[in-house]
């Protein structure tokens, strides 16, 4: 399963990856205005997050399993539109 990684002294709390998940795999932590994990078992590898945060905060691990199936599924769609 992916696992999540935030460095929390990296983290500026700009709230971005909380906004744009479409999973709501995160949620700011107002007390400390840092985002947390609080639905890890939604994740579904896409990796916005990673792609958006500008402080870099997050490492992913895990994510072979998940991201191969996202790769497939749009493999599979596009050789559907062409075949
Ligand atoms: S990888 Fe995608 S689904 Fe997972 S936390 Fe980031 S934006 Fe949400
Ligand atoms: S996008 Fe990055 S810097 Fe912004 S709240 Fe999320 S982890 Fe923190």
């Amino acid at each position: 399963m992916v696992q999540i990684e935030i460095d929390e002294d990296a983290c500026v709390g700009c709230g971005s990856c909380v906004e744009d998940c479409p999973n709501d795999v995160y949620e700011m932590d107002e007390a400390k205005n840092k985002t947390k994990v609080v639905n890890l078992e939604d994740c579904m590898a896409c990796l916005s997050c990673h792609e958006i945060c500008p402080a870099q905060a997050m490492e992913h691990q895990d994510i072979h399993v998940a991201k191969r199936l996202y790769i497939d599924r749009k493999v599979n769609y596009a050789l559907d539109r062409i075949i």
